[in-house]
């Protein structure tokens, strides 16, 4: 098993790097397969070959994908092809004379041990073996796919979970090597594939700031909803193909530097190109990966991704009316964000991306264009403060920075509306009427952390309540069960050194250290609806949709539903800081959130949620809560 590299780790080798060039550089060493990773794989790969090959005489396993393709990280899943092309030739070759079979009976003897074997039908004797009736030229890709994973199950040692995935565009029979607990995928008709791995393997022998770059771009980017990895590795290919000078070649540059000869056509698509790097003209283009980083946030920061589509066999964007004139333009399915497989022409691998997606796509480079810019982009800290890509990592960093604060930023405003007439005329007569408010908003942050979204939080640290001057406080001092529940534990008040007499309230803040350990913020609307369906039909008042105890009920349920697939590790991990808004007549508590790093996207959904359900739910605690602490 590899050690999963920690958020905290990163940062801290990130931020001892010299310059953005060497943090890049280190992404790589730290995300890219150890040796013992690789070996692993070999070996797995040596074994599927042996066992593949008593069942399917002169079949190849061939890997791609991010394993072989010079993309790898750490746990990335095993891709694998299996090639029937000479099986299947064997096959024609063997029939006609009865019993020619000869593989069959290989199959039988390996196989016959293990009995009770689903796949053998009712009919079929315990000697016959899983290939006996199956003919490849005219097997449907279903029917050699289960029986891929026959095999799989049955004869393949320290594999588990097999499954044949029947509805995917590319077919494929799942598996996990239980020792490893890695996970793979094997399928049979995704020849193209090899291709695309042996362009992308080339791509990055042709100029070493390609892999820097793909590694960087995946942290905000990558896996996740956004662009899957092979979209987005394009997308990087696309860009270094359209520098000035290029650093890359173009597919159709790569193909004219092949011999005649060497024309290689696979499912009607011309994959024939050069894979030799020596005959390559090395690249004119000396951009530092400090700078291609930030000119990619800027060029696609404002790239017109509806109306044209991204070709890397052409290295340019073609324009939409024309291209659809063209033959694959008409069968290519166009969407908001159109990149045209490299080899496969009329294939968008970017189909999946709808609207929102685009549009946020769209918005982070804008964002990431913008972090670029300053200087804690370039250099580096002398402080230890977060500098470079550390600060890039962490979604919407720019918004709050420009408040001088680091991290996101929820603004709750004072309301008075929530209030009842009592606690207005109180809080308009508490000496310090700014800190009494604020107290309240944190009082509140802390509920609706803790018991409306279930959150294991640490703090609040700051107590902010205590006044100076000996003045009975007007909030009590203590958080409504900000230090219960057994499993949280407290940090103790992490207060700025305050100095003697009335502290200036610009220095008071609070903050809370929390964990989240469920989709909390998923399908609430949903899951309201069943509760109000399945709830007294006559709610009261105070039962309404948005309520502070309906919403507890909500989160209660969700977690629930998701069951107890709670891990040793929560799902998202962050830090909360609370302070009075700036100016003298500043009411706002400003709220301010760091994720740990290397959460990105999914931390970026929990904030977009908590910007709108948080204000509305302190709103409901302040106007509820008893004003007054009694
Ligand atoms: P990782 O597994 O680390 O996310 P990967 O490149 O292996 O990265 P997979 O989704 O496992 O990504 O896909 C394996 C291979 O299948 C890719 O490298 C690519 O060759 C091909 N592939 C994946 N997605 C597409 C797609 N949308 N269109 C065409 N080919 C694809
Ligand atoms: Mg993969």
């Amino acid at each position: 098993h590899h050690e999963q590299l920690s958020p905290e780790k990163l940062v801290q080798a990130l931020c001892q790097a010299d310059d953005v060039d060497a943090q890049m550089s280190q992404l790589v060493q730290l995300f890219e397969l150890s040796e013992s990773e690789r070996r692993l794989r070999h070996l797995l790969v040596t074994l599927f070959q042996e066992v593949f090959s008593e069942f399917f005489p002169g079949c190849a396993i061939l890997p791609f994908g991010s394993s072989v393709n010079g993309f790898d990280i750490h746990g990335c899943d095993l891709d694998l092809f299996l090639d029937l092309e000479k099986t299947k030739t064997f096959q024609a070759s063997a029939k006609g004379p009865p019993g020619a079979q000869v593989r069959m009976d290989v199959l039988g003897t390996k196989c016959t041990p293990l009995q009770a074997e689903e796949g053998a039908g009712p009919d079929s004797d315990s000697e016959d073996s899983i290939l006996s009736d199956i003919d490849l030229t005219t097997a449907t890709v279903p029917e050699v796919l289960e029986l891929v994973a026959a095999v799989l199950r049955k004869c393949v040692p320290g594999v588990h979970s097999v499954q044949a995935v029947h509805s995917a565009r590319r077919p494929v029979v799942k598996f996990c090597h239980k020792d490893s607990g890695l996970l793979g995928d094997i399928s049979i008709n995704n020849r193209l594939a090899l291709c695309n791995t042996r362009f992308l393997q080339l791509c990055t022998e042709a100029d070493e700031r390609v892999r820097p770059l793909v590694y960087t771009l995946r942290n905000p980017f990558g896996g996740g909803p956004l662009l899957n990895n092979y979209a987005l590795t394009l997308l990087v290919l696309f860009f270094l193909q359209t520098r000035s000078p290029p650093a890359l070649p173009t597919l159709a540059q790569l193909r004219e530097l092949t011999g005649d000869g060497n024309q290689a056509i696979v499912d009607g698509w011309d994959c024939s190109f050069s894979q030799d790097t020596s005959r390559l003209v090395p690249s004119a283009n000396t951009e530092s990966l400090c700078s291609l980083l930030a000119e990619f946030f800027r060029v696609f920061g404002d790239h017109d991704f509806a109306g044209c589509v991204i070709s890397l066999q052409e290295g340019r964007a073609l324009p939409l009316p024309s291209f659809l004139l063209s033959e694959v333009g008409a069968k290519l399915k166009l969407g908001p964000f159109n990149v045209q497989d490299p080899f496969e022409l009329s294939h968008n691998v970017a189909a999946n991306v709808n609207e929102k997606i685009a549009l946020r796509f769209q918005h982070c480079c804008q964002d990431g264009a913008k972090y670029c810019r300053s200087l804690q982009y370039q250099r580096k800290s002398s402080k230890g403060k977060a500098w470079g890509l550390v600060r890039l990592f962490q979604p919407g960093v720019l918004e709050a920075g420009e408040l001088g604060l680091d991290g996101l930023l929820i603004t709750i405003p004072f309301t008075l509306m929530a209030l009842s007439p009592g606690s207005r005329q109180q809080l308009c007569q508490a000496r310090d009427f700014r800190r009494c408010w604020f107290d309240k908003v944190c009082a509140a942050i802390t509920f609706v952390l803790k018991d409306v979204l279930k959150c294991s939080c640490t703090g609040p640290a700051g107590e902010p309540t205590e006044q100076g001057g000996g003045e009975q406080p007007i909030v009590g001092s203590k958080h409504p069960r900000s230090d219960e529940g057994g499993s949280l534990s407290v940090s103790p008040a992490k207060k700025r050194p305050r100095p003697e007499g009335p502290a200036p309230e610009e220095e008071e803040s609070v903050s809370w250290s929390c964990a989240v350990w469920h989709r909390v913020w998923m399908g609430r609307r949903r899951v309201r609806r069943q509760l109000r369906h399945l709830g007294s039909p006559q709610p009261d008042a105070e039962q309404e949709a948005g309520s502070l105890e309906v919403e507890e009920k909500v989160s209660e349920a969700i977690i629930q539903q998701e069951g107890d697939s709670m891990g040793s590790e929560p799902l998202l991990r962050f830090t909360a800081c609370a302070r009075v808004g700036g100016g003298q007549e500043d009411t706002r508590t400003l709220l301010c959130f760091t994720p740990t790093p290397q959460q990105g996207l999914l931390f970026q959904d929990f904030y977009h949620f908590l910007q709108g359900f948080l204000p509305r739910m302190v709103e409901r605690y302040v106007g509820r809560a008893a004003w007054g602490g009694q």
